[in-house]
């Protein structure tokens, strides 16, 4: 690994690998902050493009399977000419390219889209923007007489996961040995997104799991700093979408950045801290088209810790309450459902419980697990409540902090809540409230309590 006195790790998102002009402004970027390691993620659109690929060869829509071949390959293609590329990684990319096609025909002539197959075929999303983003890093360097040298890894190599195909979890052991490895070269360019199981198959770490690899890369080479460059100026005190006087944070703490991202914040993927806080790494988020603007840091320690720094909303929530009498003075009843929510990988966002009934929070792709219900309801009667919105406010002491409750709700006095957690952290409180509700409520709180 390049000796320098930091290192630091760099990711780009999808839209800052969007096109040549893209990769090479991004190689820039690379070249000014002396990233050691760089990770990417597929072009912008290519894995949703992969993911309808193997959906429609899978029913056997040919038509479909062929329009979509040609959109990937023509736009990689494009890509590769627009950067002029050099003879091996073009050569690199053809195979790929041939990769996908027979992965596609594979798919379409057994019928058979299993996740684990899905994996490989997503995976050649971020294998073929890696490899023409190593091109562009180099032109950039050349152009800057740069002598240090650009190498391609392919992520398999050192994100070793289990076999939970399309949501691995990472073996952080066998990831920071394998990493020991990074030496002597440079620049390091690798995939974000994927890994291998130790067995030698493909798998993925969930959507947006990019920054994530990013994060465990940054781990496992002890990195200086993990940057996540994106198409957003930062992290925002909320969705811009939902209240345009939202602004930029200067800086947020670890623990409210993982409350932030896990309750609806799209801009880091909820996972990507907890590497970073093991090894107290801080994260720089920015915008790879304006990265002269000031960004936010994600610390250990801030400066500041305001009651209430940002909010956030998630969208699509079901509330599913589960009463039964035997709840009355028994135990074992909450072990037995977070059993079902368990075996059913489900995870729960929030939760109250009265003497006699539970109710869990969920996003509402939990509903397609039918099984999940019918399981359920062998315990106790179940209600579905859907099109809900959990509202978080996230800050530092929130629970020990008078008369915040009542200003929160006085806000909103027409909006009904469904649901209110607060006192497990002290640096969250969220509520449940009708999806059509949701934008406004937001408004207000920010209002009252941000700007
Ligand atoms: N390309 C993957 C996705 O779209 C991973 C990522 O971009 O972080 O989900
Ligand atoms: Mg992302």
């Amino acid at each position: 690994m390049k000796s320098q006195n930091q290192k630091i790790v760099s990711k780009f998102g999808g839209t800052s690998m969007g096109d040549a002009s893209c990769m090479l402004r991004s190689a820039q970027i690379c070249l000014i902050r002396k990233s050691c390691l760089v990770v990417v993620s597929a072009t912008s659109g290519t894995t949703n493009l992969l993911l309808e690929l193997g959906q429609k060869a899978e029913v056997g829509d040919w038509l479909e399977v062929e329009r979509i071949l040609k959109l990937v390959t023509d736009k990689h293609l494009r890509i590769a000419q627009d950067l002029k590329i050099s003879q091996p990684p073009l050569a690199a990319l053809k195979v790929m390219l041939e990769e996908m096609a027979s992965m596609a025909k594979g798919i379409f002539l057994l019928k058979d889209g299993s996740i684990k197959a899905m994996d490989t075929l997503v995976s050649l999303g971020e294998r073929m923007s890696s490899i023409l983003f190593a091109e562009a890093l180099r032109q950039i360097q050349a152009s800057f007489q740069d002598q240090e040298k650009v190498t391609w890894i392919d992520a398999r190599d050192y994100i070793i996961t289990d076999h939970q195909f399309g949501k691995a979890r990472p073996l952080v052991d066998q990831i920071a040995e394998k990493c020991n490895r990074l030496q002597g070269s440079n620049f390091y360019v690798t995939q974000g997104f994927i890994g291998s199981t130790v067995d030698g198959s493909t798998t993925t770490l969930g959507r947006g799991g990019s920054d994530y690899s990013a994060a465990l890369f940054a781990e496992a080479i002890q990195a200086d700093i993990l940057e996540i460059w994106t198409d957003v100026p930062g992290i925002a005190s909320t969705d811009p979408r939902l209240y345009s006087k939202a602004k930029t944070l200067k800086e947020i703490s670890f623990k409210e950045a993982s409350e932030l991202a896990t309750f609806g914040a799209k801009v880091l993927h909820p996972a990507t801290l907890a590497p970073a806080m093991r090894k107290n790494i801080p994260v720089f988020v920015g915008s790879s088209f304006d990265p002269a603007q000031t960004g936010t840091w994600v610390r250990r320690e801030v400066e500041d810790y305001p009651l209430i720094r940002a909010l956030a909303l998630r969208k699509s929530q079901v509330l599913v309450t589960l009463t039964t009498p035997e709840m009355l003075h028994a135990h074992g009843f909450l072990f037995q459902i977070f059993k079902v929510f368990n075996d059913h990988k489900i995870s729960i966002d929030a939760i109250t419980t009265s003497e006699i009934s539970v109710s869990v929070t969920l996003d509402n792709s939990a509903l397609l697990d039918k099984n999940l219900i019918h399981e359920l309801s062998k315990f106790a009667e179940v209600q579905i409540e859907e099109n809900l919105s959990l509202i978080s406010l996230i800050g530092n002491n929130i629970n020990h902090t008078p008369g915040l409750a009542h200003q929160i709700f006085s806000a909103i006095p027409e909006i009904n809540v469904r649901m209110i957690c607060l006192g497990a952290s002290k640096h969250n409180i969220c509520f449940l409230v009708k999806e059509a509700h949701g934008p406004e409520t937001i408004r207000r709180l920010h209002e009252l309590l941000i700007t």
